[in-house]
């Protein structure tokens, strides 16, 4: 007699679905080298980290699953995730808005 009362809301999963839409920390998938063995792989940076590492000339720690390395990026890695954050904020965050050459600028 107890299962029935939540039985039918479960099943979807609504949790995950609302975190996916709230995004609080977005983040991208960036493709590394591992400096070890060369392989390259699929790594996972918070998009706010890079863009203010890009930004302030922080460094930036990439991550090898492979060999469980860390290491910080080369000018060739920054130039390349600033590459790939500029395409996806026109792509994602900006759709059809030409507005803020500023930021644009600041961020080369
Ligand atoms: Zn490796």
């Amino acid at each position: 007699m107890a299962v029935s009362l939540y039985s039918s809301g479960d099943s979807g999963c609504p949790s995950i679905e609302k975190r996916r839409t709230l995004m609080p920390d977005p983040s991208m998938q960036i493709p590394v080298t591992c400096p070890e063995c060369a392989m390259e792989s699929l790594g996972e940076l918070s998009i706010a980290v890079i863009a203010g590492a890009l930004l302030t000339g922080n460094s930036i720690r990439l991550h090898a699953v492979c060999h469980d390395i860390y290491w910080t990026a080369t000018f060739v890695e920054r130039e390349r995730l600033r590459q790939t954050l500029r395409a996806m904020k026109v792509d994602a965050m900006q759709p059809r808005k030409k507005a803020e050459p500023l930021r644009r600028s600041s961020i080369r």
